[in-house]
């Protein structure tokens, strides 16, 4: 989400949980009305991102959540990310001389076990990342996507679980413009940020809930990267107008829990290790004009070949 959105994001959201009760057919499944338009405004957008994780705090503990085995579930989407359906929404966004591609290259993490403290301010925050690219353990990259991830002890002084649960941004450092992103644990505030607070696909409801947001921050980070490319007249990013829904096609993970999409994981030998399922937000898919009009519709997958969408 954009920071000046965020409150009316954050409102929604709460919106939704509130009137969750009689769901039968999924969590927040959320319209197939068309949405008002986006605009370009000739900015860059982001043709081919790599994406880095910096881990801050601790997550070695013991609380079933800031745990190897949840980091394993970041790195497990984030490798299956590029070049799916799913984010193929995006390569609607390309504009003339500037193809998104729908491909994405997970290209380094790093851990910061807390230099700043456990209360991050934005321009703490923001300290994190430069430091991570300053001292060598990720590189200066003007085509990344610097993910500070944060453990379920952190939190972020300007409205973390109040009045959002992510955003994305841009520093200028050293000349270079770096692309960032500040997803907590949302097993800090589950009920505020999570679709599914108590079981998730992966049996991690704070770590399952920051995948989707990541996907979502992602997303914005492709199409507006320095906040002047695509957003529609009242500021909203292309994922902010899907934000907190997941859509028509959402089935049972083996676990009980809902999901929308999921991986096959196999060892370098080719040999299957495991199957893992998310469920994550939907994006806006710009739609081809129809009778004058373009429509806009939230999209869990797109086929840029036949046009095919699920909604
Ligand atoms: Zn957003």
């Amino acid at each position: 989400m954009r920071i000046v959105s965020a409150i009316i994001t954050s409102l929604l959201f709460i919106a939704c949980v509130l009137s969750a009760g009689a769901q039968t057919t999924g969590i927040h499944p959320g319209t197939t009305f068309p949405l008002s338009r986006m605009f370009y405004h000739r900015g860059p957008v982001m043709l081919e991102p790599n994406v880095y994780v910096i881990w801050y705090g601790n997550w070695n503990r013991t609380n079933h959540t800031d745990t190897a085995e949840g980091q394993q579930i970041v790195r497990d989407f984030l490798n299956a990310i590029g070049g799916s359906p799913y984010f193929a929404i995006n390569t609607t966004y390309s504009v003339s001389n500037m193809t998104i591609s729908g491909k994405v290259s997970f290209a380094g993490e790093t851990t910061d076990n807390g230099s700043h403290g456990r209360a991050l301010s934005p321009g703490m925050l923001r300290s994190v990342v430069t430091n991570a690219v300053g001292s060598g353990a990720l590189p200066t990259d003007t085509n990344g996507v610097y993910f500070v991830l944060t453990s379920s002890d952190v939190t972020e002084t300007s409205g973390f679980c109040s009045h959002f649960c992510a955003y994305h941004y841009r520093i200028l450092f050293r000349g270079a413009d770096l692309k960032y992103a500040f997803v907590g644990n949302f097993a800090r505030c589950p009920v505020i940020c999570t679709p599914q607070p108590t079981h998730s696909p992966n049996g991690n409801p704070g770590v399952d809930g920051m995948v989707s947001a990541i996907a979502h921050e992602l997303s914005e980070a492709v199409t507006d990267p320095d906040h002047n490319a695509w957003f529609d007249l009242q500021g909203f990013e292309n994922a902010d107008k899907c934000a907190w829904t997941y859509g028509h096609h959402q089935y049972k993970a083996l676990n009980g829990t809902w999901a929308n999409m999921g991986w096959d994981y196999f060892d370098g030998s080719g040999a299957f290790l495991y199957h893992r399922d998310f469920l994550i937000q939907r994006n806006l898919l710009r739609t081809n004009t129809r009778s004058g009009f373009r429509v806009d519709f939230c999209a869990t997958s797109y086929d840029p070949a036949s046009g095919a969408a699920q909604q």
